[in-house]
């Protein structure tokens, strides 16, 4: 019989399996804290619990059923894990420090690959496999902290995937993550390429955590050529959406703004761009384009970067450029495939 898999159990789930044992609710609370918080990898170092307790509980259960298949340190600090569940598939997931050594950022993903299918995204380009569970997108997380030994305190959801496509899931997960992990909402960012009709869903049952919007151009004609989904939904039913969501949530939203040589860092469109964010609350993140996969798109120069800014700054936006981490083991932007070469 398989293993009863502790980690992804919430409080009451752990409630319950005490009662079966025949142990009382504290161990419950105890079991939560090994799990979430010190996050172990073995039943053994739970050692608050007696020997006996121990050994009676691992002829049922165990930790966790995902392992590392592989996993990558990058030179500035970032590690990049690929993730294996039990049916095989596999995911990555990325460990950003910023300088400010307490804050420690993990990029996860939502879904095996992704069908959204950009044309600048290597995720895009294996195809969609299929959505993660709630557990599986927490094990991630776990992942990170039993390995390092230090607790995450901030999620990306910019891994592979479109939360918003996994909607249900990605909101159980973002409920684990505050109430067991204790990361608050206001330190998890969901990252959207815009699926218009979840954005008023995703507002009204999580009004705390960050919405992001992959927009990467200033125009329907630009982005229909990179990104499919806006032959879906076009900038104008998106920016209703978002007018709805800042009705729903109040907060301001960030615009993700990929930057690609001669295609999106030109002045009009910065020009554009700004035109179109007026009146929007939202603060800006630029991107510069990574170059990896096969295709005719280049990096911006730096001084294009510059200007761009400038001219975002000017129209009155908070504007921020995205540093690029780990691009030595391809756990930059854009990068993650989940594959094993
Ligand atoms: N599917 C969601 C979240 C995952 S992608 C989304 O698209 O928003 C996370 C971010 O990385 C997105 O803004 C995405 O557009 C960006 N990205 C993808 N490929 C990239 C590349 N080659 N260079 C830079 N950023 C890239
Ligand atoms: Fe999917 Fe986001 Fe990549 Fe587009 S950028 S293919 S939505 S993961």
């Amino acid at each position: 019989m398989d293993k009863i898999v502790l980690s992804g159990m919430n409080i009451s789930e752990l409630e319950t399996l005490m009662k079966e044992l025949k142990a009382s609710n504290f161990r419950a609370k105890q079991i939560q804290n090994w799990i979430y918080l010190k996050s172990v990898s073995d039943i053994e170092e739970m050692n608050n619990l007696s020997v006996k307790f121990r050994e009676e509980l691992k002829q049922i259960a165990t930790v966790t059923n995902t392992t590392i298949k592989r996993k990558q340190t990058s030179k500035d600090g970032t590690i990049k894990y690929l993730v294996e569940y039990p049916d095989g598939e596999c995911v990555e997931t990325v460990l950003m420090r910023f300088d400010n050594r307490a804050n420690l950022t993990a990029c996860v993903s939502s879904q095996v690959g992704c069908a959204v299918n950009c044309s600048f995204c290597a995720t895009g380009k294996g195809g969609f496999k299929r959505n993660l569970t709630s557990s599986e997108i927490v094990e991630q997380v776990l992942t990170i902290q039993r390995d390092t030994g230090l607790k995450v305190t901030n999620v990306v959801f910019m891994g592979q995937g479109e939360p918003l496509l996994n909607l249900e899931n990605v909101l159980k997960a973002i409920e684990i993550l505050n109430t067991e992990c204790q990361i608050g909402s206001r330190r998890i960012t969901v990252s959207t390429s815009g699926i218009a009709p979840k954005i008023e869903d995703f507002a009204k049952a999580n009004n705390q955590s960050t919405l992001a919007w992959s927009l990467h151009a200033p125009t329907d004609e630009i982005r229909n050529k990179i990104m499919p989904i806006n032959k879906k939904y076009p900038l104008r039913e998106m920016k209703k959406a978002l007018d709805k969501y800042f009705e729903i949530a109040g907060r301001r939203v960030t615009i993700e703004y990929l930057l690609i040589k001669d295609l999106t860092d030109t002045l009009d469109c910065a020009k554009n761009l700004a035109q179109l964010l007026e009146g929007m609350k939202c603060n800006i993140n630029l991107i510069p384009y990574n170059p990896v996969i096969e295709n005719d798109y280049k990096k911006p120069s730096n001084n294009s970067v510059m200007k761009f800014k400038y001219i975002l700054e000017h129209s009155g936006k908070k504007v921020t450029v995205r540093l690029e981490r780990g691009a030595d083991i391809d756990a930059a932007c854009g990068q993650l495939r989940g594959k094993v070469e």
